[in-house]
């Protein structure tokens, strides 16, 4: 029997393909276009090229190695650097990026610098900020650095963003969105600027896009977990019609062994610096997993049969069987969140194993 390794994450590329071009065409319906965001996949090639086919022709990350590693592979999509970029890297975004989200004016005088000297000429997005406090521009400064952008050669501003439900939890809800418009209007208005990209935020808009009844000038939104996991981000509910398992751990059992549920002996910390607590169960199936947190954020994982994650160190995962009879060489499979999502296909040691059927 031909045994595939693990661990790997298998990629289900026509479950992707039917959330991409769903959620494409749901977006679409009123107008609004779509970033992909493959920053949770690490820019792989093989997903990237699904998403240009069903239609999302802009691809956006974080990573500027991630660009790079797409255009090398010869995706056909306009590439965008998420984030504001760092000045030790202005060459390579240059190089890589058609357009780049920027808040610092010392970035953007340097994208322009290098842009002349390239002969080019690069795309900026202005991010503002609306509460969630990552990134961004105040809105009460936003007049002056369109004005300071403006006088820069090189560099075409191309629309403003705003990011939400990231880092403080902010809802993108109906009143951050007209709030947003009306800054691009004003944007419009003022400088005679044509904005190609009022982009409105991420997978936590889906609520708001399915209850406004109008959504302003909201024209672009920046999807990642969505299309991978079939969710919106607020409170994780599966959006209809789209699949949740694109992609599934597999593990397998290294030892299984009824054994007592409750350590014997004098407690101390454990390999993370802790020291744990247990219930008696009695005696219980202990299978363990060789895999641990060094391959993937074991605390993402939700396993497909009914048992139980009671823990793991580095490299081990330790099972509560129940009434499964789980036994060396088992796989056992997972569904992922999205921190178990970045884990296990930013981990050299997961294998990535595409499937082409459903
Ligand atoms: C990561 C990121 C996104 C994508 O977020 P999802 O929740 O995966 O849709 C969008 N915009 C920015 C600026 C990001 O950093």
């Amino acid at each position: 029997m031909i045994r595939l390794r693990t661990p790997r994450v298998e990629i289900n590329l026509v479950k992707l393909a039917h959330n991409a071009e769903k959620l494409f065409n749901l977006y679409g319906s009123k107008g609004i276009g779509i970033m992909g965001v493959t920053k949770a996949i690490c820019g792989g090639p093989e997903i990237a090229k699904v998403l240009v086919n069903k239609g999302i022709r802009i691809l956006a990350d974080s990573k500027i190695i991630n660009l790079k590693k797409m255009r090398d592979a010869g995706i056909q999509a306009e590439f965008v650097l998420l984030r504001t970029p760092a000045l030790s890297e202005i060459d390579l975004v240059i190089k890589y990026a058609d357009i780049s989200m920027n808040t610092e004016i010392a970035v953007i005088k340097r994208l322009s610098e290098t842009a002349i000297k390239n002969k080019t000429l690069h795309k900026i997005i202005l991010m503002i900020e609306m509460g969630d406090l990552r990134e961004g521009i105040s809105p009460l400064n936003l007049d002056q650095y369109v004005q300071d952008v403006l006088k820069l050669p090189g560099v075409k501003m191309v629309g403003i963003g705003a990011n939400f439900a990231c880092f403080g939890g902010v809802k993108p809800n109906e009143d951050k969105m007209e709030t947003l418009s009306s800054l691009a209007i004003q944007v419009e208005k003022k400088f005679a600027l044509p904005l190609s990209y009022v982009s409105g935020g991420n997978s936590a808009n889906y609520r708001w896009f399915a209850t406004a009844d109008d959504i302003g000038n909201i024209n672009n939104l920046r999807l990642g977990e969505s299309i991978f996991l079939g969710r919106e981000t607020l409170c994780r509910k599966r959006i209809p019609e789209l699949f949740t398992d694109v992609f599934t751990f597999i593990s397998e059992v290294i030892e299984s062994k009824i054994k007592s549920s409750i350590p014997n002996g004098e407690i101390g910390q454990n390999a993370f610096g802790i020291s744990p607590k247990w219930k008696n169960r009695g005696q219980i199936r202990r299978a363990i997993l060789g895999v641990g947190i060094q391959d993937v954020l074991v605390s993402g994982l939700t396993p497909k049969l009914d048992i139980e994650i009671l823990g793991s160190s580095s490299d081990h995962t330790i099972l509560d069987a129940k009434k499964v009879d789980l036994k060396v060489g088992d796989e056992v499979a997972f569904n992922l969140d999205y921190g178990a999502l970045l884990s296990v296909m930013t981990s050299p040691y997961v294998m990535k194993e595409y499937i082409h059927t459903m």
